[in-house]
Formats: structure tokens, sequence, C-alpha cells
């Protein structure tokens, strides 16, 4: 990418994995993270963690930076800095792909509650279960902290201000991918009844999925938001592919 850089939006699996690929291929881009937690250096890339001010404050970070293309691999439960990406593109008329995990499917022996959002989350475990797995991670624990109709387990990737305390729960701080054998373990030792996910897609959180289908345990699932118009992609590969395209 002659003279300018990409920039990659992360703080998803699938976001370090194009980190690492675009890093082999010697090319110029900065990774940017939200700064919520604490950032894994990625070898021979440059990064930054904290929010850039806004969809404004982005457009004019993208022409101080000199960002010829912007890759936004955010999760798909990150609307905000999705919508801020397209909208700082549109208006430096610069290059932008979604990269995001396809969602999982529903398969034999899932039993999935759909929902819109946390709140309805919240209160349709509380309708059946009375010890719950969330996993939503660390944004939307808000919506639990007060609430005694259930017992509250929450893993989080790692303790911070941010997080509210829990009046019935407590918190788990751990990082993925998650191997099926130890979701299972932690289900049965919590003596948990139901859990509430987002449909991430991707491998890193999928066992806990796979460990409630074998435990016989209903999933709250929590619907994907309106996924934006920018071009899309699912991989790595088909990420790079756009990327040569956009070098030439
Ligand atoms: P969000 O609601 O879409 O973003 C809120 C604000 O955080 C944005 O307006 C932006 O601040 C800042 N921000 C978010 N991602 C950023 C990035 N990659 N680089 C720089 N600034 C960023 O996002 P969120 O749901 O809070 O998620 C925050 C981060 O956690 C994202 O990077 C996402 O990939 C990761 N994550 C989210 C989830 C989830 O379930 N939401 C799950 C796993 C990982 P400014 O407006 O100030 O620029």
């Amino acid at each position: 990418m002659a003279e300018g850089k990409l920039l990659i939006l992360g703080g998803t699996t699938l976001a370090v994995a194009l980190a690492k690929a675009v890093a082999e291929l010697g090319l110029s881009a900065v990774y940017s993270l939200a700064g919520r937690t604490q950032a894994r250096p990625l070898p021979g890339m440059a990064m930054r963690a904290a929010g850039f001010g806004g969809a404004q404050a982005l457009t004019a970070y993208l022409a101080a930076e000199n960002i010829l293309a912007v890759i936004d691999a955010t999760h798909a439960y990150a609307g905000q800095i999705s919508a801020n990406a397209e909208a700082a593109c549109q208006t430096a008329k610069l290059p932008l792909l979604r990269l995001e995990n396809p969602p999982w499917q529903k398969r034999t022996g899932d039993q999935w509650i759909n929902v819109p959002d946390i709140s309805a989350a919240r209160d349709a475990a509380a309708d059946i279960a009375a010890r719950v797995f969330v996993s939503t991670g660390r944004q939307g624990m808000a919506a639990f902290a007060d609430d005694g109709r259930c017992w509250w387990l929450a893993r989080v990737i790692a303790p911070g201000d941010d997080l509210p305390a829990l009046a019935n729960g407590r918190y788990l701080f751990a990082r993925g991918p998650f191997a099926m054998r130890d979701e299972l373990h932690l289900l049965s030792i919590h003596e948990i009844r139901a859990v509430i996910s987002k449909n991430a897609g991707g491998t890193a959180s999928q066992a806990k999925i796979t460990a409630a289908r074998e435990l016989k345990l209903p999933v709250i699932m929590i619907d994907r938001p309106d996924g934006g118009a920018a071009a899309r992609v699912d991989s790595v590969e088909a990420a790079m592919a756009w990327l040569q395209i956009c070098l030439v």
C-alpha cells in the first residue's frame, strides 16, 4: 500500500488473524482497539487502543494518518464503531470492508430462545432458570447488576472499573478460545440451567453452545443487529484478496 496505511478495526479473534496475515505480507497497517482491556502485542503491527471520538474524529484520523483503506473486523454486535467507520469512509471516500464470522446455525438438539436484546435475554432467563451463565461481554453487564431473580455467572476477559458489582452472581475472568471439555465442566460445577449468548459465530467461543446442547440446556440467543451496508466477507483469505485489489 504505497505511501499509505491500512486501518484494521479489531477486538476479535478474526481481526487478530487478519492482522497477522497483513503483518506477514509486510503491509503498513494500524490495528485499533477500543482500549477496554489490556491489548496483547501483535508483532510487526502498529497498535492504538482508544476510541477515536466519534465518526467525525475518525474521518480526521483517516486523513492525518494517511489511511488508504479500512477493514472493520470488530465484533458483529459492536454496532457503533461499524456505523462510524461507514460514515467516515463515505466522507473520506475510502474503501471499507466488513470482516465478520457468519452466525452459528441452530443444530439438532439445540434449544435456542431468540431475543432481540440483552434486557429481553435477562428476562427470558429469569422465566426459566435459577442459575444462568452469561457470556455476552462486559458492555452489557449493567442489565444484570441489580437483578436478583437469578444467580448470574458472568464471564468477561478481565476485571475493570467499568464492571458493575453483581448483587446476585459473580464474575469469571478468562480469554478464549475455550475448549468443550472445560465448558462442560464449568456449566456442570456451577449447576447452570441456562446460557445467555450473542451469536458471535466462529470457533473461539462456540464450545459453550456445543456444551449447552450436550447438557440439554436452553441457550438464550441475542439476535445480531443490522450489519450495515459495507461490503462483507467472512474469512481472512477473502479480506486479503480484497486488499490485493485495493493495493493496485
Ligand atoms: P461499540 O459499541 O460499537 O463502540 C463504542 C465505541 O467504542 C465506539 O464508538 C468507539 O469510540 C469505540 N470503539 C469500539 N471499537 C473500537 C476499535 N476497534 N477501535 C477504536 N475505537 C473503538 O463497540 P463495543 O460493543 O463497545 O465493543 C468494543 C470493542 O470490543 C470492539 O473493538 C469490539 O470488536 C470488541 N468486542 C465487542 C463485543 C460485543 O459483544 N460488543 C464482543 C467481543 C469483542 P469512539 O466513538 O470514541 O471512536
